[in-house]
């Protein structure tokens, strides 16, 4: 007999109190899990269970794509020909901030690891560390299956992402981080006073404002005060207070920094004054 959401949702919440059970404090008090297992939006019969961190910052990445997974697939739309997968997973399509960073830092890290059953998967849309498995449907048997091997993912994924998640930092409600990346003012803001304008909240910088921003920072990184040239890199320009935080594009808000500044500041807020040379 084929699973349901309603036969798997208890499975998976006893499964996920014995993983948490076996792991560090460190780890196990950030984790959350999806409140009931779901079918897959356009292939019903694929079922999906979630865990997630606490610190993922939502602003910067879409939660529904950045997590640990578990999933029924008894029609092998993506199992790749098993029923069941275990993975860890993400798409770099749904990192809305510095993804070429977030992925840079990631992606090596994730390609390293070695655990016993998963492998590594790369796809323009779905890298991962995955474990393909068919196990006739019986709950004892999977919680038994699983826990073991959910406890050794997380135990080893997770030290990769607990300092790339921190180094993100989230605030605003839910509704502002939506507004945000969808490029608006948020609503109730728009409603009481005069907001700003539409460049402002937009993240691409005129050529005008880059020369200005350029030529009161000498052309140098705000931070390191390197030249293009000296630092092996363009000058970009950084958003002081990131876009996803509510950060405006302009001059006052805006920096260049060469490429190891600008990995290095990530999401903080963080300005750096304009010096002489
Ligand atoms: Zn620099």
């Amino acid at each position: 007999m084929n699973p349901s959401p309603a036969t798997l949702t208890p499975i998976l919440h006893d499964v996920f109190r014995q993983v948490v059970e076996n792991l560090p404090d460190g780890i196990g008090t950030r984790l959350k899990p999806g409140r009931q297992v779901t079918r897959h939006g356009t292939r019903s019969t694929v079922l999906l269970s979630g865990i997630w961190d606490r610190h993922l910052p939502t602003c910067v990445v879409d939660p529904r794509y950045f997590k640990y997974e578990h999933v029924h697939d008894p029609e092998h739309f993506y199992s790749g020909g098993t029923d069941w997968y275990l993975q860890f997973y993400l798409n770099p399509n749904r990192i809305y901030q510095n993804p070429g960073e977030l992925i840079g830092r990631l992606r090596p890290a994730l390609e390293a690891v070695r655990i016993p059953g998963f492998e590594w998967h790369c796809a323009p849309n779905w890298i991962g560390v995955i474990h393909r498995f068919n196990l006739p449907f019986h709950p004892q048997r999977l919680t038994d299956y699983l826990v073991p091997r959910y406890t050794r993912l997380v135990r080893t994924i997770h030290p990769i992402l607990i300092p790339i998640l921190d180094a993100f930092q989230r605030d605003g409600s839910a509704a502002e981080r939506a507004a945000v990346i969808a490029g608006r003012q948020p609503a109730r803001v728009r409603n009481v006073m005069p907001g700003p304008r539409s460049a402002e909240l937009s993240r691409s910088v005129s050529k005008r404002m880059r020369q200005q921003v350029l030529s009161a920072y000498a052309h140098r990184c705000a931070r390191c005060r390197r030249t293009p040239e000296a630092a092996g890199s363009p000058l970009d320009l950084d958003h002081a207070k990131p876009v996803c935080r509510g950060g405006l594009t302009q001059v006052e808000n805006l920096q260049p920094l060469c490429r190891d500044c600008h990995v290095w500041k990530g999401l903080r807020i963080l300005r750096f004054a304009p010096q002489a040379p």
